[in-house]
């Protein structure tokens, strides 16, 4: 990443709390290679295009967490048909399971002060009878660098148990709670997705005609999807092994800041 100056490196890296600064987590872990990004790019008509597309599709998940945000505050989320099927796969959840949260543990500012690193997490909550942080993303799949970024913010959560908005309890669990919309092929099974105006289909395995199929398209349906993660030590020292890759890489803007 290029910065214009140091004002820009440290607003688009991170936060300034109490008077400091801090490197923010989402930034840290981009410092890890993405292979799979690779063919999207690939794929993309042009460079342009595929920013385009990654842009439009961050508003997407952007509108799928202020709306799943709203619903556990008790606001009523914007109607909007794009993201109903989500949301309705959000509530679809909420059903399930048991979610205790306030408030102030959505979208909550959290730092370490042990490792100088801040964030934010979308929910702090119980899920179940357990207590921990609970991740929303709006991808296809469950990606193994779920795992470094919410050891961030457990790691941190574990240092600072000052909150006040919920019972004091340990951190100790976390949680990708998937939210995503696809149609499916009523003759063969395929599915597809739509996401930032790109269309992925992705044929039926299981289904020798999928191939070749003129597929006909559901409704647009909601999918969730709850995974508990686990190994958050050795999570937790791949994020801070991260961490120092990422100050190496910035160490001209990180100097000025006196870091
Ligand atoms: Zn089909």
């Amino acid at each position: 990443m290029l910065y214009r100056d140091l004002a820009d490196f440290m607003n688009g890296c991170g936060y300034i709390i109490g008077g400091q600064w801090y490197p923010r987590v989402t930034s840290i872990i981009s410092i890890k290679a993405k292979p799979a990004l690779l063919k999207f790019y690939a794929d993309a008509e042009s460079y342009s295009h595929a920013l385009s597309t990654t842009k439009q599709s961050a508003s997407e998940g952007t509108k799928i967490h202020n709306a799943v945000e709203a619903i556990l505050k008790n606001e009523t989320p914007e109607q909007n048909p794009e993201i109903l099927p989500a949301v309705n796969a959000f509530n679809d959840f909420l059903n399930m399971h048991s979610v205790n949260t306030k408030e102030g543990a959505i979208e909550k500012r959290i730092w370490s002060n042990t490792h100088h690193f801040a964030g934010t997490i979308d929910i702090l909550a119980e899920v179940d009878g357990l207590f921990g942080v609970l991740d929303v993303k709006t991808s296809s799949g469950i990606w193994r660098d779920y795992n470094l970024q919410t050891s961030a913010y457990m790691g941190a959560l574990q240092e600072d148990e000052t909150w006040e908005d919920l019972p004091k309890k340990p951190v100790d669990h976390r949680w990708i709670l998937r939210i995503d919309q696809k149609q499916i092929c009523t003759l063969c099974g395929a599915t597809k997705r739509t996401k930032g105006g790109r269309e992925t289909i992705k044929t039926n395995r299981n289904n020798s005609a999928s191939e070749k199929c003129q597929h006909e398209w559901s409704e647009v349906r909601g999918e969730w999807e709850l995974k508990a993660l686990d190994g958050f030590e050795k999570d937790y020292d791949a994020f801070l092994g991260a961490k120092k890759l990422w100050e190496w890489e910035n160490e001209q803007w990180l100097r000025q800041i006196g870091y």
